[in-house]
């Protein structure tokens, strides 16, 4: 049976399957898509942004559509095993945060935007969510697992997630949006060389690739 433990990512927490007992293999990140929705950024607050899908079409698809689906993004997000209650003022809150964050890296880091606000209500935004009361964090430790599990009401769930991107936004790190011209997921890049271009290299990497490569072929005649 695999055990979930959470551990944390540079800026956060993330949850990952544990192989721990299968060395030497190292703990490959959960999937990228996990209860319908998408982690592929590398931090649940970048991620968070990724709820609202074909943001670039005429009607893009809202995953937080209710309060449950709130719920749900924050199990999947490995915040909690159990999150508690959320009702339509976590989901407005939870939006607004979404958008806040998206701006905020649309303006700092991102090209294909189009943000729907100015950086400034963005970040106003992103700092009163910031300010809010965050969950309570729990440190267990069982043998090697560490494991950090939150506490509290839905809008301090919704708080910590700000924080993070907060820490996030401010700690320098290399935050990019994938090359891909209908992609606007972004990530946190921690390739060694600093030159990921996609969200997902099992996604947009492999449809750019198929791309190319028939590019190539008209090009060459074949
Ligand atoms: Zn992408």
């Amino acid at each position: 049976m695999v055990a979930l433990i959470h551990e944390t990512c540079q800026y956060g927490y993330m949850r990952h399957d544990d192989y721990s007992q299968a060395p030497p293999m190292r703990a490959p990140l959960l999937a990228e898509e996990r209860d319908g929705f998408r982690f592929r950024g590398g931090c649940p607050a970048i991620d968070l942004p990724a709820t609202l899908q074909a943001r670039l079409k005429p009607a893009p698809r809202e995953l937080l559509a209710t309060p449950e689906d709130v719920r749900r993004w924050m199990v999947a997000a490995g915040l909690t095993d159990t999150a508690p209650p959320a009702d339509e003022g976590d989901l407005a809150l939870a939006r607004r945060l979404r958008e806040a964050i998206y701006d905020v890296a649309v303006h700092r880091h991102g090209g294909s935007g189009p943000p729907r606000g100015s950086l400034n209500s963005a970040l106003a935004v992103l700092n009163q969510v910031a300010a809010l009361p965050a969950a309570i964090p729990t440190l267990t430790l069982a043998g090697s697992t560490a494991s950090v599990a939150f506490t509290g009401p839905m809008t301090a769930f919704i708080a910590t997630v700000a924080r993070e991107a907060v820490h996030l936004f401010g700690s320098g790190a290399s935050i990019r949006q994938c090359q891909s011209p209908t992609c606007t997921l972004f990530f946190v890049d921690t390739s060694r060389a600093g030159d990921r271009r996609w969200c997902s290299m099992k996604g947009c990497g492999t449809k750019a690739k198929v791309a190319e490569f028939r590019r190539r072929k008209r090009e060459s005649g074949g």
